[in-house]
């Protein structure tokens, strides 16, 4: 496995891999969900790289981009471990060389849910995507479910910008107690990550409502009424959505349900897909 960390070594080593190439974006701190999409990638192409770039423009002034979870060795040796061929580790001024200003917008979709929590992230997320899209050329693109809107936003990007590789979207990979795996899980106190348990909890409840024939009100209320219950848990939002556009589900075919909370001082998010009309 070679690791580089220039984007001139990237265009050199990338120029060398042959066939069709798997990408995993990703911001480190490495679990099961990364390695998942790392495995999927060695699965289905000849040559699999993964960036591992704590993106500075995707988080807001008072979010955690300082403290945020690195942890280099393991997360080389984790990816050594899945056959990964190529790692890109860069610093933020070689992705982003001074005087360097233009952004990635994505329209609606990036301004709502996710979008209108953390305003401007999107952007950030759609402009290092699509440097990373540049440098790498994938012809398969990796993202989890877990972040379904960021999911949304790629794939809108891709067919905007028109990108010739597929986006392929991996099942989120959950703790046995249902928790989504998530870098950011580490901050959470014992206590703390038994109330984060709520999420997938509250998920579930809005899933049987749903197919128990309710609408996106009903889901929402017993998605809050889980969450209300857990203690300690502040809701920014537990939405039944449309999971192309993340605006309103008009009650037919494929439902997203989507939370994101504070469990303390964590903000984590969940979600789940629901297809009424084939249960
Ligand atoms: P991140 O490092 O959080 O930016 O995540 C990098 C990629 O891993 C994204 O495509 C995420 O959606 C995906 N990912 C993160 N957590 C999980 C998980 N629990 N299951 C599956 N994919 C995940």
């Amino acid at each position: 496995m070679e690791v580089v960390r220039t984007v001139s070594d990237l265009r050199t080593a990338r120029a060398h891999l042959g066939g069709r190439v798997g990408f995993v974006p990703t911001m480190g701190a490495l679990h099961e969900g990364h390695l998942a999409l790392v495995k999927a990638a060695k699965g289905a192409s000849d040559a699999v790289v993964v960036s591992i770039f704590v993106n500075p423009l995707q988080f807001g002034p008072h979010e955690d981009l300082t403290s945020y979870p690195r942890s280099e060795d393991a997360d080389l040796a984790a990816a050594e471990g899945e056959g990964a061929d190529l790692v890109f580790i860069p610093e933020s001024e070689e992705m982003y060389p001074a005087g360097s200003s233009s952004r990635v917008t994505v329209g609606p979709l990036g301004g709502r849910l996710e979008g209108a929590a953390r305003p401007g992230h999107f952007d950030g997320v759609a402009t290092v995507v699509a440097r990373l899209f540049n440098l790498v050329q994938p012809d398969i693109a990796y993202f989890g479910q877990k972040d379904a809107q960021q999911v949304a936003v790629v794939k809108q990007i891709v067919r905007d910008l028109g990108w010739p590789l597929a986006v392929d979207v991996r099942p989120t990979v959950r703790a046995d107690d249902g928790l989504a795996l998530s870098s950011r899980n580490v901050y959470l106190s014992t206590t703390e990550r038994r109330q984060a348990t709520s999420l997938w909890r509250a998920l579930q409840a809005g899933a049987t409502a749903i197919l128990a024939g309710a609408g996106p009100g009903d889901a929402e209320r017993s998605m809050l009424e889980v969450l209300g219950a857990a203690g300690g848990v502040d809701v920014e939002y537990a939405r039944a959505v449309d999971p192309g556009t993340f605006g309103g589900w008009d009650g037919s075919g494929e439902v997203l349900l989507v939370v994101a909370a504070k469990v303390g001082r964590t903000r984590l998010i969940d979600n789940l897909p629901v297809y009424r009309d084939r249960q």
